[in-house]
C-alpha cells in the first residue's frame, strides 16, 4: 500500500454539462501542496472562491451531495470525489466554471481517466494521514444500516434494496485498490426511476439528465444508451461509487476499514461519515493523552 500522499503531475480539464443545472461546465484538476486535501474553486465567480471538500461544508444532500461556503456553492460533487479517492489522490484543486461539475457519462470513469492521464505524483516527505477507527462504528436510520470496522484493507459490502420488479436485492463486496476501483466501480453510471423523472424536472433538478449520463428504470425495462448496462449489477456498483465519494468528505484516506451498508443514500452516507470522523478524532484525543 502506498504510504506517501499523492497529487497529480500536471493540470488536466474536462468539459460537459451539469446533471441538475444543465449548465455547461468545465472542470480542471490541478496539482496541490501536501496536506491541503481536496478543494473546489468556482472560477466563474469573482475572486474564485474556494469550498473545501469536507463534511462541515455539506449544505444539502438532495439527489446529490452539495457543498457551500458563503455564497459559493458546488453541487453534485460525489462522482469527482469518488474518482479522487479511487485513484489514491490526497490533495488536488478542482476548478469548476459553473455551480456543478460536468456529469460526463454519469460515472466516475472520465474523472479517474483524467487523473491517471495527468499522472500521479507522490510527495517525498508527506506521509498519508489515514483514517484509523478505534473499533466498530454503527449507524441506523429507518431502513438504512451502516457499519464500519477497522481493517488492513479497504473493503465495502453494499446492498441495494428497492421495491421494484427490475431491481432485485443486489449485494456486492469488493476489496478496493486503484485497479479494482477503475475496473469494477468507476464505470458504473447514475440511475433513477422513470416515475421520478417528471418530478425531478419540475423541481428544477436533472435539467441536464439524459440517457447519455443516466440509466432510467422503467416499469418493465431499463432505458439506457445503445451500449446497454455496463454490469448486470451496475446499480449497486454506482451506490458504492457514491458512498466512496461521500466518505471522501472525511478528509482522510479511507483505506483501513471495512464498510457494510444497506439502503444507501447521500444523506445517510454523510451522517455515517460524520460518525466515522468523530470516532477517529476521539481516538486521536485518547492517543495524545496516553503519550503524556
Ligand atoms: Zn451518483
Amino acid at each position: 500500500m502506498e504510504t506517501m500522499q499523492a497529487t497529480i503531475k500536471k493540470e488536466i480539464s474536462l468539459e460537459g454539462i451539469g446533471l441538475h443545472t444543465g449548465s455547461p461546465s468545465k472542470l480542471t484538476f490541478r496539482p496541490a501542496p501536501a496536506n491541503t486535501g481536496i478543494r473546489f474553486f468556482r472560477t466563474d465567480l469573482p475572486g474564485h472562491p474556494m469550498v473545501p471538500a469536507r463534511l462541515d461544508f455539506v449544505v444539502t444532500t438532495v439527489r446529490g451531495t452539495n457543498l457551500g461556503l458563503g455564497e459559493a456553492k458546488i453541487h453534485t460533487v460525489e462522482h469527482v470525489l469518488s474518482a479522487c479517492t479511487g485513484a489514491g489522490i490526497d490533495n488536488i484543486d478542482v476548478w469548476v466554471s459553473a455551480p456543478e461539475p460536468p456529469i460526463m457519462d454519469g460515472s466516475a470513469l472520465p474523472f479517474v481517466k483524467a487523473i491517471l492521464t495527468a499522472g500521479i505524483e507522490h510527495y517525498p516527505d508527506a506521509p498519508k494521514r489515514w483514517l484509523h477507527l478505534p473499533g466498530e462504528v454503527l449507524y441506523q436510520d429507518g431502513k438504512a444500516k451502516y457499519r464500519a470496522i477497522p481493517s488492513d484493507n479497504f473493503e465495502i459490502r453494499a446492498t441495494l434494496i428497492h421495491e421494484h420488479p427490475l431491481m432485485p436485492e443486489m449485494s456486492l463486496t469488493l476489496e478496493l485498490n486503484r485497479e479494482i476501483y477503475l475496473r469494477e466501480i468507476a464505470p458504473a453510471r447514475t440511475f433513477c426511476f422513470e416515475h421520478e423523472v417528471e418530478f425531478l424536472k419540475s423541481q428544477g433538478l436533472a435539467q441536464g439528465g439524459s440517457l447519455d449520463n443516466a440509466i432510467v428504470i422503467g416499469k418493465d425495462r431499463y432505458h439506457t444508451n445503445e451500449g446497454g448496462l455496463r454490469f448486470p449489477d451496475e446499480f449497486v456498483r454506482h451506490k458504492m461509487l457514491d458512498l466512496i465519494g461521500d466518505l471522501t468528505l472525511i478528509g482522510r484516506p479511507l483505506f483501513k476499514m471495512r464498510v457494510e451498508a444497506e439502503y444507501l443514500g447521500h444523506a445517510h452516507n454523510v451522517a455515517f461519515a460524520k460518525l466515522l470522523r468523530e470516532a477517529a478524532v476521539k481516538m486521536r484525543g485518547k492517543k495524545s493523552l496516553e503519550a503524556h
